[in-house]
């Protein structure tokens, strides 16, 4: 529930509210806004009995929620919500992010490679797992803390800031030391105790969407992490299994007007994941970008072939390179821009 207070109400009268909402057993969050303030109820599972609320002075109306989501609800904040994830590096504003860069983080000098290529490209950040959800055990697992290393040294060396992958809650608060946005892949999209954890954490978080997921599910894992105080979260579409083997997953485009529609929250697509296939990336990257998305999120390996984890969806770096070229192109249509990558006067590539 929303208690949006009348334009110049006094901050009594917000206090009121907030007391009111106290004692009747809920948590108030009071948000003050440019023209006036509205104050969001939390804690309750069903519809709140609003007549105390709509009496007191200074209320101009109440708005019951009506999704089972809430925070992360358009109704709760209507205005879209920008994730920065470092200085100068946005999700959800004006301009559309392109997030590059290999599956799994295998060695320092390849993820170096990569990021030097993500950036040379127009990349906004750099992504590669330490830790990866496979779904065989046999599978590389990732190289865990060391990888985290050395996804800290290719940000020193370019700028770019770094996306990984946490996997369980002990593992998120060391991903958190060296992660500028923590991942939480499709895998775990209902890891409900990771969810809490991360939301705990603080830091942006780039949650995608399970694999057998609905839009409905997705913004209700989303509404674990605002519902610990964490509304740096980022939506990622990477594409549900489907009836037809012709490609690895479907990758839903629809999802990302219907959750601009539903939410305030940026969402991103992933065509690496949604296709897995190499040759399919780039035109459902042009297509994500015109459907609307805030970013996209690309596997780029500088020697593909070698790939210990998904080589055959990753792009090759001069294809990346065209990516960006081609997705400024797109977002330049439709009003948005693509930003050069944030600078750090690092050292140059040696
Ligand atoms: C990944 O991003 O490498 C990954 C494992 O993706 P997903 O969780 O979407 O399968
Ligand atoms: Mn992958």
């Amino acid at each position: 529930m929303l208690v949006v207070m009348q334009h110049g109400a006094a901050a009594h009268e917000v206090d009121r509210v907030v007391q009111t909402i106290v004692e009747m057993g809920y948590e108030a969050r009071p948000m003050p806004g440019a023209q006036r303030t509205a104050i969001g109820l939390v804690g309750n599972d069903g519809r709140v009995d609003s007549s105390r609320i709509e009496a007191l002075p200074g209320v101009a109306r109440v708005i019951h929620v009506t999704q089972p989501y809430k925070q992360v609800s358009r109704e709760w904040r209507p205005e879209n919500t920008v994730v920065t994830i470092a200085p100068g590096v946005s999700v959800g504003g004006e301009s559309v992010l392109v997030i590059g860069g290999p599956c799994s983080v295998e060695s320092e000098r390849q993820i170096i490679d990569a990021a030097h290529i993500v950036k040379e490209a127009g990349g906004n950040a750099l992504r590669g797992g330490a830790f990866k959800p496979r779904s065989s055990p046999y599978s590389f697992q990732g190289l865990g803390k060391p990888g985290l290393e050395f996804l800290a040294r290719a940000r020193a060396e370019t700028g770019l800031p770094i996306v990984t992958e946490a996997m369980d809650p002990e593992g998120a608060r060391i991903v958190a030391e060296y992660a500028d946005c923590i991942q939480i892949g499709a895998r775990n999209m209902q890891n409900y105790s990771l969810l809490k954890e991360v939301g705990r954490i603080g830091k942006p978080v780039l949650l995608k969407r399970g694999m057998a997921a609905t839009i409905n599910e997705l913004l209700l894992s989303a509404e674990y992490i605002l519902a610990e105080g964490n509304d740096s979260v980022i939506l990622c579409e990477r594409g549900v299994r489907s009836f037809d083997p012709a490609a690895r997953n479907m990758f839903d485009l629809t999802a990302i007007p219907i959750v601009h529609r539903l939410s305030h929250l940026p969402i991103i697509a992933d065509p690496s994941h949604g296709t897995g296939l190499r040759d399919k990336v780039i035109p459902m990257a042009r297509a994500a970008v015109a459907a609307g998305a805030d970013g996209v999120l690309v596997e780029m390996h500088p020697e593909p072939d070698r790939a210990l984890s998904d080589g055959a969806q990753s792009l090759y770096p001069d294809q990346f390179t065209q990516l960006v070229q081609e997705l400024r192109a797109v977002a330049a249509a439709i009003g948005r821009d693509i930003p050069a990558p944030a600078g750090n006067g690092v050292a140059a590539r040696g």
